[in-house]
């Protein structure tokens, strides 16, 4: 981009071109809205597919829970061997194309601010856009979550991320702690296993289900994250709520002992970890599969968390500022959450474009025909 000092306006600017991102861009499009001039789509990451470009080759699409499509272009059918960061980065690409969405990319956004006139001033390592409304759609990739133990610093071994994690193959003949009691832990531990000594750590014993997932577990499950955020406070990780779905593979895991979980350590020392009843533990690797937290800090000169420490929403709208939607955090953070959030979002834009028309802005009537 050369016209780094231009302040661009846009009806509405929307960060991220995940799953959330581009399900809100679609519905944008579909209102009438045009890409790059009634609304922009920015993304920091190099290609097309959200943080699924990241994600461990092992990771094949087979593997993944389930990937929705997105709104209005079918997947396809999709090798179940081949990587999950290549089928969904090539179908988010086909689908950028399809629907021209002009997806700019990489463009990162550093802050969002107060503008003038009632508009959110966007600032980018692009530029600057100012916008009337905004959609977030940052996922949480971005934001790696570690808990912190006493005398981690000391440790001599390895530690590393999920995000960071690349495959089984560096790690033979190793022992590695696999922290953590989400779906990560255990697909990285059944895959571990194949080449390392494993053992698994958890702060709360995880709960297999052994029934089958139906719609209305998922539902319950949705509607207790929705009521957290409704009040303020941080999403739960889905895991908390619904539990492990025990797969046939998983069963056979469990069967061979590599799913035994004892609780996790009290500190790390220099050759492993340690618990307060004096027992320790040598190790060679800590891998900390303890999830991620909503990647929002551009959004932080706004302040809209709440005493709570989250960002209290109705719907995907921030209570406090009815200007901005969060779409794919909490309850929305799946690929079906992020698809009908990014509708629910475009619905109360367009609405909240239309009644500020009546008040007046005279850069936005032209783009106001095309949304009401
Ligand atoms: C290992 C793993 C496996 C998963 N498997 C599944 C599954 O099988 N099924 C399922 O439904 N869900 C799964 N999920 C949850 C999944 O993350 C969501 O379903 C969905 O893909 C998230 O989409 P999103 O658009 O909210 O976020 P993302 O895909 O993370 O997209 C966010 C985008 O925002 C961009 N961004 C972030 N910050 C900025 C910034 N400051 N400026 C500019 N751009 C920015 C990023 O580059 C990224 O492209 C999985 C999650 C993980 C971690």
């Amino acid at each position: 981009m050369n016209d780094l000092g231009a302040v661009r306006d846009v009806e509405t600017a929307v960060i991220g071109a995940g799953q959330a991102g581009l399900s809100a861009a679609y519905f944008l499009r579909r209102a009438g809205m045009r890409a790059g001039t009634d609304f922009v789509v920015l993304d920091h990451s190099p290609g097309a597919g959200g943080a699924w470009q990241f994600r461990w080759s092992s990771l094949t699409y087979g593997k993944a829970h389930r990937v929705h499509e997105l709104p209005g272009m079918p997947l396809g059918d999709a090798d179940p061997d081949r990587p999950s960061a290549e089928v969904v980065g090539e179908y988010f690409a086909r689908y950028e194309r399809a629907f021209d969405l002009r997806v700019r990319r990489p463009v990162d956004v550093t802050a969002v601010r107060e503008g003038t006139g009632g508009r959110l001033r966007v600032e980018t390592d692009a530029g600057v856009w100012s916008a009337r409304t905004l959609i977030n759609a940052t996922g949480t990739w971005d934001r790696p979550f570690l808990p912190y133990y006493p005398g981690q610093e000391t440790f001599l071994g390895r530690q590393l991320h999920t995000a960071d994690y690349r495959g089984s193959a560096e790690f033979a003949g190793k022992h590695v702690l696999v922290v953590g009691g989400g779906t990560s832990a255990v697909q990285l531990l059944m895959e571990l296993a194949e080449v390392a000594r494993t053992t698994w750590l958890t702060r709360r014993p995880p709960v297999f289900r052994s029934t089958p997932f139906t719609e209305e577990w998922g539902r319950s499950a949705v509607a207790l994250v929705e009521e957290r955020v409704r009040q303020g406070l941080p999403p739960q990780s889905v895991v908390s709520v619904t539990g492990l779905a025990a797969t046939d593979a998983i069963r056979a895991a469990q069967e061979r002992g590599i799913l035994r979980p004892e609780p996790v350590f009290d500190r790390i020392t220099p050759h492993g970890v340690a618990w307060a009843d004096g027992r320790t533990l040598n190790a060679d690797v800590i891998l900390w599969a303890t999830g991620f937290r909503a990647a929002l800090d551009h959004l932080a000169p706004l302040k809209l968390r709440e005493p709570g420490g989250g960002v209290r929403l109705d719907g995907t709208r921030v209570a406090k500022d009815p200007r901005i939607h969060l779409v794919g955090y909490g309850p929305s953070a799946s690929t079906i959450g992020a698809n009908r959030a990014g509708r629910s979002a475009v619905r109360e834009v367009r609405a909240y474009l239309a009644g500020v028309d009546r008040t007046a802005e005279p850069t936005s009537e032209r783009s106001l025909e095309r949304v009401h």
